[in-house]
């Protein structure tokens, strides 16, 4: 196996399947070229006896056929990239093909730990409010050094409101990691690097008060010095563009606010900001002069998705960002499926979802 200097490290594993292998097989290579094409991850091989995925600066995964089941090889850039991948892979087998998932035992099983690399402890340092609608958490951790530029995402860890002490997931033998369930179910709501400061451990993100929301709830009653569980990082990164035309509500402010401050100083586009009371709620967003800020009142939003795509439509080679409430960005997607865009060179995402 010829290793991509881009991504390093390796684990890989073979299966036996006890009977229909091809089929099998083939129903596993199928199920996964369909989830990369929903997820624009860039095909790199598909043929009958092979798949090859990638997920930029993440790593690669490949599955071949071979006589009696097959084999999976992922590289990856980093060690919690790799475990992620394979936790990834582990949960897609476990769904499609149970028998084969529980015989599952990667190569590098042998220096696993038992709590999947993914997951760090941190400290609350402070909460400071940010406008009038976000909390600002600012947490310490040991090693936050896989929290680069290209996976700006992570989740919380909340253990049950009122529980003892709290069950965190473990690592089964096969290297999924192990959620606990029931009355110890874990809450993982998704959150964005605001700020980090890699070498001091330190990290800021900014969760947007609203009604009935777990997280919402835990940041009004935590307190500094408090143990913070987090998962990653995961998700997509701060797009490397000129031109952009950007699309956001207040959960995505914060990946907003990066991707803006990020931007070269003489980048061209525009970024529309929907928030309940628009600019009012004080969120800091400033973007490069060639960047259009456009802030509206939610009430008077309800065009957002046929306003991106008219843009979109006006302005076709410009990166394309957009990320809100589910009803905003499921048209986004169905109208862009007749002219899907060149891949990475847009972003469509649905950050929460009414009930
Ligand atoms: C990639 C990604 C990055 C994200 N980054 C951020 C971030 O940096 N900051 C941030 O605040 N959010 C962010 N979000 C959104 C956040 O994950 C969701 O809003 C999540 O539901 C919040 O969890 P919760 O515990 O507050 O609510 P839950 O307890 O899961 O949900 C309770 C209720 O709240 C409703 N709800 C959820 N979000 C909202 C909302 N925005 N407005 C009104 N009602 C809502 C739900 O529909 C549900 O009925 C991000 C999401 C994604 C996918």
């Amino acid at each position: 196996m010829t290793i991509n200097p881009s991504f390093p490290i390796e684990a890989y594993a073979t299966l036996t399947l006890a009977n229909q292998a091809d089929s099998s097989f083939s129903t596993l290579r199928q199920a996964m070229a369909q989830q990369a094409r929903e997820h624009e991850l860039q095909i790199r091989e598909d043929t009958d006896t092979a798949l090859c995925v990638e997920v930029a600066s993440f790593g690669q995964l490949r599955i071949t056929a071979q006589e009696n089941g097959f084999s999976v090889y992922i590289s990856a850039a980093l060690p919690d990239r790799l475990f992620m991948l394979k936790d990834g892979f582990s949960e897609n087998l476990e769904q499609l093909l149970p028998e084969a998932a529980k015989a599952l035992r990667w190569s590098d099983s042998a220096t696993q730990a038992s709590l999947p690399p993914n997951l760090h402890f941190t400290t609350v340092q402070s909460i400071t409010p940010i406008g009038t609608a976000f909390l600002r958490v600012r947490i310490n951790g040991e090693d936050l050094s896989s929290f680069q530029d290209d996976a700006i995402h992570f989740r919380l860890v909340l253990p049950p409101a009122g529980c003892g002490e709290p069950v965190w997931p473990s690592l089964s033998e096969n290297g999924t990691t192990v959620w606990p369930k029931g009355e110890n179910a874990l809450h993982r709501p998704v959150y964005t690097t605001r700020w980090i400061d890699r070498q001091a451990g330190l990290m800021d993100f900014d969760i947007f008060l609203h009604d009935g929301g777990r997280a919402t709830e835990w940041v009004r009653s935590a307190s500094v010095g408090e143990v913070l569980a987090i998962a990653g990082p995961g998700g997509g990164g701060i797009p490397q563009v000129s031109h952009i035309l950007l699309f956001a509500d207040e959960t995505a402010f914060p990946a907003a606010a990066r991707i803006l401050a990020s931007l070269p100083a003489d980048s061209q586009g525009q970024a529309t900001l929907v928030a309940a009371e628009g600019e009012a709620c004080g969120y800091p967003i400033s973007a490069p002069k060639g960047v259009q800020l456009t802030w509206r009142v939610r009430r008077d939003a309800s065009d957002l998705a046929e306003r991106a795509l008219s843009a979109r439509a006006a302005q076709p080679a410009h990166c394309f960002w957009f990320a809100s409430e589910k009803s905003d960005v499921t048209p986004v997607r169905q109208a862009i499926k007749a002219s899907p865009p060149a891949a990475g060179t847009s972003y469509i995402a649905a950050y929460w979802s009414k009930p």
